[in-house]
């Protein structure tokens, strides 16, 4: 029995197709600008996205922390969500190596950045008290929920206005687009520079895109090699990732219909309350005290979630979970609560 393994849509499997894609790719050095297949893969992303150029990097983390290197200098400060996964999930590598200071915000309940409280973060220009305000990131989709297209909107007019850099962390930028019907370069169109993870909802195994301008991007080049992230015959995955966004962002459609599925025949559920789903994302509250039990009893039907960051268990539909695993998932819940 293959398991359903709703924890992230990080666990996919390359498809033998995607398997094939990396076998046939011509490869060469990167940290030369020598491997036509990562070259090739950039260039597509900045295209599609609309910037003038790319990075091909290993991570979604490393990608954020390049962006923001290449915006702000030592001294500078970042505007934030306060549970942004740049400013909490990573290490705090701006801060760390990066000595950019974060200055979080605390979200709205749609997980935009209120702009009255970002502009009463920013700090007064030229005076030395002051860590230099210089850059807004977000994030996209938020825990699975797309950002508004208005506010995004909104909030790309204030950072020019403030004379702000704009970052995307959009780790789920496809999910977001699909989920809003629109082009993704619709939403990156806002932004200064976008990060774009291939190895969640995409399905490839490794890789993320940075795009961005000509100066940001080869700003983040410096840093990835400093960073140790200079890498060289990364064709192969990088060929993965043109698979992964030939074949698989129409898709994502079929993922968010199997969480709306799972999201409604979890909330019918008595006692549980279930938030979600917008995109591949929900969350489920489960009463006290009935999180090991049921993590157990699940895993013994074959559907794996992880559970242990505060009350709410986050479950996340992808590539390798069909019709039939969310229908197992859903008799699974079924007959522990019941
Ligand atoms: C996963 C994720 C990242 C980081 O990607 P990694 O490849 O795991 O480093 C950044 N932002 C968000 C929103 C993510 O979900």
């Amino acid at each position: 029995m293959q398991w359903v393994d709703l924890r992230s849509d990080t666990v996919t499997q390359p498809t033998p197709a995607m398997r094939e894609a990396g076998l046939r790719a011509a490869v060469g050095d990167d940290v030369m600008g020598d491997d036509p297949s990562v070259n090739a893969l950039q260039d597509r992303v900045a295209a599609e996205l609309g910037f003038e150029a790319a990075l091909f990097v290993p991570s979604g983390t490393q990608s954020n922390l390049l962006a923001l290197m290449a915006h702000c200098e030592r001294g500078d400060e970042y505007l934030v969500g306060m549970d942004a996964h740049t400013y909490k999930y990573e290490g705090g590598g701006a801060a760390v190596l990066g000595s950019i200071q974060p200055q979080p915000i605390v979200h709205a309940a749609d997980g935009t950045l209120p702009l009255d409280a970002v502009a009463a973060a920013i700090k007064p220009a030229g005076d030395p008290h002051f860590a230099r305000t210089r850059l807004l990131a977000l994030e996209n989709t938020w825990h699975g929920r797309p950002l508004p297209l208005d506010y995004l909107a909104a909030a790309g007019a204030f950072a020019r206005e403030r004379g702000l850099a704009f970052h995307l962390d959009g780790a789920r930028l496809y999910n977001a687009a699909v989920a809003c019907g629109v082009p993704a370069a619709q939403i990156a169109g806002h932004f200064d520079s976008v990060s774009v993870c291939l190895s969640k909802g995409l399905g490839a195994p490794v890789g993320s895109v940075l795009a961005g301008s000509r100066k940001v991007v080869d700003t983040a080049r410096r840093w990835r090699k400093v960073l140790g992230g200079g890498w060289r015959q990364a064709g192969l995955l990088a060929a993965m990732g043109q698979h992964a966004l030939d074949h698989h962002v129409a898709r994502l459609a079929e993922d968010h219909r199997r969480a709306a599925e799972l999201a409604a025949a979890l909330r019918a559920i008595p006692g549980l309350v279930v938030e979600g789903a917008f995109t591949n994302i929900l969350f489920v509250s489960v009463p006290d005290g009935r999180h090991g039990g049921l993590a157990k009893h699940l895993e013994s039907r074959g559907v794996r979630i992880s559970v242990g960051r505060g009350p709410r268990i986050r479950l996340v539909t992808h590539l390798d979970i069909d019709d039939a695993g969310i229908e197992r998932t859903i008799a699974a819940f079924r007959s522990y609560f019941a």
